[in-house]
């Protein structure tokens, strides 16, 4: 299955006689399922060659979107993705309880204003639950601002897509993260649009509503108040709390053998971490602490970014330090499910804080420790998918450790 565009040869309209799933179903990529949305959507019908998980097309998607693929004698390339340019950048005024500073809603904001598109795909929660996400079409800047701040749990984001159809809406931004983008760019040209944009962030280690309760009351000495979190750039993860107050936990004092299944298999098996088919990418890996990480991929990201240019303070990218020790030995402690100490966790913190990897060498650090584990995860779990579900660049990524069997 490599094919982007089978079925529009025969009746362009074929997809609207396909029957969404029902809520709850088993979905065609069983376990491995991200609840991406589409199969919420008559656009099931293309699901076997749209499902980042039954279909692994990321080199074809990214000659299509961005006019080349990843360029596999350039370490740069197999990382972070086609790009034309990447910076750090924070807003000068922050958007009070946005994610990092509010890059993402700023930009869905002005794109809406000037009138580039008509609506926005992005993400609410329910009035019940914080954490419960909602996927919306935005058509003001007050529901933009409403999606601000991560969902960190599995969202269906394209099970709005027929209602995009139904509309008539013509000029789209859609707000994601890779595997929903994946999809949505199998489908792109089904969706009778005359432009789109997408808006991607990194994303990694995501939990059904359930995993992320568990997360939440293994890690957080008070579950019930946490607003925001973040595994940051210093090797802590960053708890915001209802009173405002922040707490953060080494990541190496993290409960690994109680945490091992919290993450969804679908993020397990996931080599997109970067958001490969975005036309944009905001997130913070490969910045410096407190601000963001910003890769432009193509012109039309390039548009996105100009508009809230004179809203950022940016400096260049910079990389500093060594990961590849760090990876390697975190390799068999994770596997084995190794949790250290309170005080010897938060003393490794402090130490790698000092010397460890940083900008772009820390981007390279979550990358490979993602990319190995997941490796070893596909290979144990799902073997017959390993050929062709690991990217060739993941594969060149992967090759620079030694795994166990
Ligand atoms: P805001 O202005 O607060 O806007 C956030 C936007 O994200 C909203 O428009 C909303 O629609 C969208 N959104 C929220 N939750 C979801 C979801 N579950 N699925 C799809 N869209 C969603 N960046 C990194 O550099 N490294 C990481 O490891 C990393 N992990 C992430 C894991 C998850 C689950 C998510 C959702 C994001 C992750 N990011 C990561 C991105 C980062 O946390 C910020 O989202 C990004 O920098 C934008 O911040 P902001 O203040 O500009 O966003
Ligand atoms: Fe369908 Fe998306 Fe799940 Fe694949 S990941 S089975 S496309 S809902």
């Amino acid at each position: 299955m490599t094919s982007v565009q089978p079925s529009t040869q025969s009746d362009p309209q074929s997809h609207k006689k396909a029957k969404a799933l029902k809520p709850g179903s088993r979905r065609p990529a069983k376990e491995l399922c991200s609840e991406c949305g589409l199969c919420d959507t008559y656009y099931i019908h293309y699901v076997k060659e749209a499902c980042a998980f039954l279909n692994q097309q990321i080199p074809q998607l990214e000659e299509q979107t961005h006019g080349r693929s990843r360029n596999l004698d350039n370490p740069d390339d197999w990382y972070f993705g086609v790009s034309q340019d990447m910076m750090a950048a924070r807003k000068q005024a922050p958007i009070e309880g946005a994610q990092w500073t509010g890059i993402v809603s700023s930009i869905a904001i002005e794109m809406l204003n000037r009138g580039m598109v008509e609506g926005v795909i992005c993400v609410q929660n329910t009035k019940e639950d914080r954490f419960q996400p909602m996927p919306v079409i935005a058509t003001t800047p007050e529901e933009i601002l409403a999606a601000r701040v991560n969902k960190p749990t599995l969202s269906p984001n394209l099970s709005v897509l027929e209602q995009i159809e139904q509309s008539g809406l013509k000029r789209l931004l859609v707000i994601g993260v890779g595997c929903q983008i994946q999809a949505l760019r199998a489908v792109e040209q089904e969706l009778g649009l005359e432009k789109l944009y997408v808006l991607g962030t990194p994303c990694v280690d995501n939990v059904t509503r359930e995993g992320l309760q568990k997360f939440l009351e293994t890690t957080s000495r008070s579950p019930e108040t946490v607003v925001h979190y973040e595994f940051m750039q210093d090797f802590r993860v960053h708890f915001k709390h209802e009173d405002g107050s922040t707490e953060t936990v080494p990541f190496f004092g993290l409960k690994t053998n109680q945490l091992k299944d919290v993450f969804a298999p679908s993020c397990m098996s996931c080599f997109d971490y970067v958001n490969s088919l975005a036309d944009l990418v905001v997130g913070y890996m490969g910045a410096p602490f407190g601000w963001q990480w910003i890769v432009v991929r193509n012109d039309r990201g390039q548009e996105m970014l100009n508009l809230v240019m004179d809203q950022l303070e940016t400096q260049p990218v910079m990389s500093q330090g060594d990961r590849k020790n760090a990876v390697q030995q975190s390799i068999p402690a994770y596997d084995k499910g190794v949790t250290l100490p309170m005080w010897a966790a938060k003393l490794m913190g402090v130490v790698i804080e000092r010397v460890g990897p940083k900008g772009l060498e820390y981007a390279r650090f979550s990358i490979d420790s993602h990319f190995t584990r997941n490796y070893l995860y596909v290979k144990r779990n799902h073997p017959e998918k390993l050929a062709d579900h690991v990217p060739p660049y993941a594969r060149r990524i992967v090759a620079q450790y030694k795994l166990p069997e």
